[in-house]
């Protein structure tokens, strides 16, 4: 049978190993593997997060409302805009699928950071359109500037990841914002802000407020209930933009693209602002754990505004051996091989699970 010619030469995102698979090859208890590769929130979910999907399951027979209108009732009051200019997607990542679709087709192209989230580029090649990376790893904007000068006709989609995964570095809203206007007005702007509640805490100077990318005419702002929130497994992420774009990227929108459960959630953990105060509280406290490690130990690292930490090793180490290693003992990393980086991503846990890898860490280095 012959596919699409994009299917045939489309990599595989690889996700972090679930602990599901350690359990399986190595026979670890489950109580003792630590899991610090997907972002996700050591301290788990808002406990009113948590009530609401046990009560809402009573209604698993029934569709959730498609409007979805408690849940962008409740954005629309967090980041002061209108539920007009919310679209919901099943994760952030549905968001961006929909962006693509509404954008590019084979004779146009995306533009991206050399080193950023896989999911922009698997999901350009979904399409068949062209990519644009920067030579820089991180986001450069001269670079990225430079780059959709010269391809200005072809580019239409650009992504800013911000703070940027896996590397964690994250530009200025200053610049993000002369960097918008800069571009036409018809090519759209992504502000892909996963991590952007860490960003905003560690420094002012990186918020991006949702409510100024709503009065631009190219810019949509992403977000997502899996990383500060505590949410993944609920699959919750959100657009927002100016009422044109939202209506159009809405038209690719199946109906009940999210749950009954995660609708529910999502409404909750939205109202328990304390949980991720104290989640950030911690990420920022546990953060500077690592970051003596790594001075400590003359490792490089990326000063990182968001909820993981990433070790770039000289040519004395190997992230994959290291990674197998740990591994082996029951602790999952996310090794950045597949980025052509000899590196280790390490979302930062709880202080007794950094310790932990902090001590299995030293004996591989
Ligand atoms: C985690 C992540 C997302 C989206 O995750 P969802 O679970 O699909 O909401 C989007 N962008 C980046 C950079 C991420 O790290």
């Amino acid at each position: 049978m012959n596919f699409n010619p994009q299917i045939s030469n489309l990599p595989i995102y690889e996700a972090g190993k679930p602990i599901e698979l350690v359990i399986r090859e190595f026979g670890i208890n489950p109580k003792d593997i630590i899991k610090l590769a997907s972002n996700e929130n050591p301290l788990g979910c808002s406990p009113l997060a948590l009530e609401a999907m046990e009560k809402s399951i009573q209604k698993a027979n029934l569709y959730p409302d498609d409007s979805y209108y408690e849940l962008k009732d409740s954005l629309a009051n967090l980041y002061n805009i209108n539920s007009k200019n919310i679209v919901i997607g099943s994760g952030s990542d549905q968001v961006i699928e929909f962006i693509m679709h509404a954008k590019l087709n084979p004779n146009l192209a995306m533009l991206c950071a050399g080193i950023t989230f896989a999911m922009y580029e698997i999901y350009a090649k979904h399409i068949g359109a062209k990519i644009y990376k920067t030579q820089s790893h991180k986001h450069d904007i001269n670079e990225l500037k430079e780059l959709y000068n010269q391809h200005k006709d072809e580019i239409k989609v650009i992504f800013l990841c911000l703070p940027n995964n896996p590397l964690g570095e994250c530009l200025d809203a200053s610049d993000v914002y002369e960097f918008i206007s800069s571009v036409d007005k018809d090519t759209l702007v992504v502000i892909d802000g996963a991590y952007m509640e860490f960003a905003k805490f560690k420094d002012s100077k990186k918020a991006i407020n949702p409510k100024d990318i709503v009065s631009l005419p190219n810019a949509i702002y992403l977000g997502t209930f899996s990383k500060a929130y505590g949410l993944g497994g609920m699959r919750v992420g959100y657009g927002i933009a100016n009422e044109l774009i939202i209506t159009a990227i809405s038209k690719l929108r199946a109906p009940f693209n999210i749950t009954t459960p995660s609708l529910a959630a999502a409404i909750a953990a939205i109202k328990d602002q304390d949980f991720i105060a104290q989640t950030l509280k911690n990420n920022l406290k546990e953060m500077s754990v690592y970051e003596k490690f790594a001075k400590d130990n003359d490792i490089e690292f990326i000063p990182s505004y968001t909820n993981f930490i990433t070790f770039i090793f000289d040519n004395s180490k190997n992230s994959t051996q290291i990674c197998d290693n740990l591994l082996k003992n029951g602790i999952i990393l996310r090794n950045l091989q597949s980025y052509g980086l000899n590196a280790i991503r390490i979302t930062i846990g709880t202080s007794m699970q950094n310790t932990k890898v902090l001590e299995a860490l030293k004996k591989e280095i």
